[in-house]
């Protein structure tokens, strides 16, 4: 049922159905630079013995069918794993409790703990800088970050920031952080996107080239690289799509919560 989400929080009181496409905000999947992808490859083999299968790893939608593959299966921790987890600036404090019992929601699924605490060598690593949208890398493509620099970034929360809101985006980066694509990006999905309007709306709100439309938006995954079955639009993992943007009114609300599938596949994907 893609098309009709309740939606939650600020939203509601507006007291429309519609998702109001103004208020859009978008998550960028952090691709990175040629350069560190061999090293990339080599900690995520490192770190857990199946991210082999997946290893030629580059962005979606540069390359012929499945002639690069990216993201989920190939950049897995191991389970068991404990994520050391560290603030680079200082967010409001209640930002910062926000994230924290967002990003604690996935160990009910993954078998990973999130510590969150000063280790200099914490592997997610997370900033709050305003005008520089939300962001995530990729699972252990983190690895290759330099220590310094952020893995993370959350570009609009503030002490007003709705509930409802935290919990859609602190959760939906911190599936990043575990190693999970965009579903909007599934080879299983076929959204029927208007693509001049599309392009216009991204490259005009979020300041993106035709070209991160095409990467971000319209990019898709290989379906060996995936192990996506199903497409599943009630994903924590999918962007909202505004009719706006699509053509015969196909829709997808703010997903604000894991979906049932999300939980199923977490715990196929970080087992006990
Ligand atoms: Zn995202």
């Amino acid at each position: 049922m893609p098309t009709r989400k309740k939606q939650t929080g600020d939203d509601a009181a507006d007291g429309g159905e519609n998702l109001r496409i103004e208020e859009v905000h978008a998550c960028t999947e952090m691709v990175l630079p040629p350069a560190l992808q061999g090293e990339a490859e080599m900690v995520a083999l490192d770190e857990r013995a199946d991210n082999a299968q997946a290893r030629n790893s580059g962005p979606p939608g540069t390359g012929g069918d499945g002639a690069r593959l990216a993201g989920l299966k190939g950049k897995l921790w191991k389970p068991g794993r404990t994520l050391r987890v560290r603030f680079l600036d200082n967010p409001p404090p209640r930002v910062r409790e926000q994230i924290e019992k967002y990003a604690h929601q996935w160990e009910h699924y993954a078998n990973i703990k999130f510590s969150f605490g000063t280790d200099p060598n914490a592997e997610i690593r997370i900033t709050c800088t305003p005008g520089q949208g939300s962001w995530s890398y990729l699972g252990t493509d983190a690895l290759t970050i330099s220590r310094s620099k952020p893995t993370m970034n959350y570009g609009w929360f503030t002490e007003q920031t709705a509930e409802s809101e935290f919990s859609r985006t602190t959760l939906h980066e911190f599936g990043h952080a575990l190693g999970f694509i965009h579903e909007h990006m599934s080879p299983a999905g076929n959204i029927p996107w208007n693509r001049p309007a599309a392009y216009r709306y991204y490259m005009s709100t979020q300041g993106w080239t035709k070209e991160q439309v095409d990467s971000q938006l319209f990019g898709k995954y290989a379906a060996s690289q995936t192990n996506a079955s199903a497409y599943d639009p009630t994903s924590i993992m999918h962007y909202p799509v505004p009719r706006q943007l699509t053509n015969g009114g196909f829709e997808v609300g703010w997903n604000t919560e894991l979906s049932e599938r999300d939980k199923t596949f977490t715990r196929q994907l970080y087992p006990a």
